[in-house]
């Protein structure tokens, strides 16, 4: 390991460089042509190791570079090209490094994961050290808004591999990450009937007086010791002062630990009445299932601390709320995330940075790991 982190050590500003180039790259959800300039920077770095496919999407291509090992055993490393940030959106400017922080859009999450895992494959490459196992490397246009078009691609993945490592951010301590909850979201439509409020409210049913019913139920549906949470946070409605409110939407907001808590919530949500002569459409829902941790990805993180601990750190299990692509794979595969850059401030504009220090022990990290898979 020691060589490999000397390696890596030496290499920081050529690492660092890389994730500038990424970050000025800037790559909003939706923003095609953006994403695409990011994939085409991805596509030559990844050129060298292996074998690249891209499958164009209207929402950005998808990025799949397939490198040969000796054994049949595949891993998947996992990531995602979009970020949170309109373009112009950070008016601090694009780069900035204050001592051991270097700030930028989407240098944290998840730019530098990505980044990370190309250097790690160079440095087993450049030190004659190769993985026995095939590594797919999927680089993903929209995991920032539920990876509609990410989804069949890391799941066709995901099948057969013996592990799924996903390049988002370890947790605040540096933890690794072995659970995520599973997240969703309910629309609600809410339909009563319009009438004049001054001459024939009686003939009127009001939506929104019937949507703040639904509100006060579809909370009672949490259950904090178990970590389920229900959060109606957006809320449209009515049309003017005068007349009784005919429509309303509603986002509520799921969060889960266990599946078989999303089940619960999807049934008991469709149980809730609406008042007298209005009317409840609940449509979606739960959008990606809970990472529960299993033997698989247990053992992954034992070997994975092993290694942390030969280079100097001591990497734990977190169990975080907000979800990822490895969501998706954790039932299909045994899945670890976290291997991407140590860091701060994911989705906060004009704050959000890694730490320049990390850079190399967290790659150091992937590159052993990549050795022991
Ligand atoms: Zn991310």
């Amino acid at each position: 390991m020691q060589a490999i982190l000397d390696h890596l050590k030496a290499s920081t500003s050529s690492i660092l460089s890389d994730v500038e180039t990424l970050v000025r790259l800037e790559s909003p959800s939706t923003d095609a042509t953006h994403i695409n300039l990011v994939q085409d920077t991805l596509e030559a770095w990844l050129k060298p190791f292996g074998e690249i496919t891209r499958t164009p999407h209207n929402l950005g291509d998808i990025l799949h570079c397939r490198i040969p090992g000796s054994l049949s055993k595949r891993v998947v490393l996992l990531a995602h090209a979009d970020t949170v940030y309109s373009v112009g959106a950070w008016k601090s400017g694009l780069w900035r490094i204050e001592g051991d922080q270097a700030f930028g859009p989407g240098g944290y999450d998840m730019k530098a994961g990505i980044v990370q895992a190309i250097w790690a494959i160079r440095t087993l490459k450049t030190l004659n050290l190769e993985p026995s196992c095939t590594i797919d490397f999927l680089i993903t246009p929209d995991e920032e808004i539920a990876s509609h078009a990410g989804r069949p691609h890391i799941e066709a993945l995901a099948t057969g591999a013996s592990a799924v490592l996903v390049l988002e951010p370890p947790h605040l301590n540096g933890d690794l990450k072995v659970a995520r909850k599973g997240v969703g979201m309910y629309t609600v439509k809410v339909f009563g009937k319009a009438a004049h409020q001054g001459t024939e409210p009686e003939n009127g049913r009001n939506a929104i007086v019937s949507a703040a019913h639904f509100i006060a139920e579809v909370v009672k549906l949490q259950n904090l010791t178990l970590g389920t949470t229900l959060g109606p946070n957006v809320i449209h409605g009515g049309s003017v002062t005068n007349v009784v409110a005919d429509e309303v939407k509603l986002e509520v907001d799921i969060r889960v630990w266990t599946l078989a808590e999303a089940e619960r919530i999807e049934r008991e949500i469709r149980l809730i009445q609406p008042l007298e002569g209005t009317r409840f459409e609940i449509t979606d829902g739960l959008n990606r299932p809970p990472m529960e941790p299993t033997p698989g990805s247990m053992a992954i993180l034992e070997k994975a601390q092993k290694i942390a601990n030969e280079i100097g750190f001591h990497p734990g299990a977190a169990r975080v709320g907000g979800g990822s692509d490895g969501n998706f794979t954790a039932t299909i595969a045994p899945t670890l995330d976290g291997f991407g850059a140590f860091g701060k401030n994911a989705h906060q504009k004009d704050l959000e940075f890694i730490t320049i220090s990390e850079l190399a022990p967290r790659t150091a990290l992937l590159a052993g790991l990549l050795l022991e898979l």
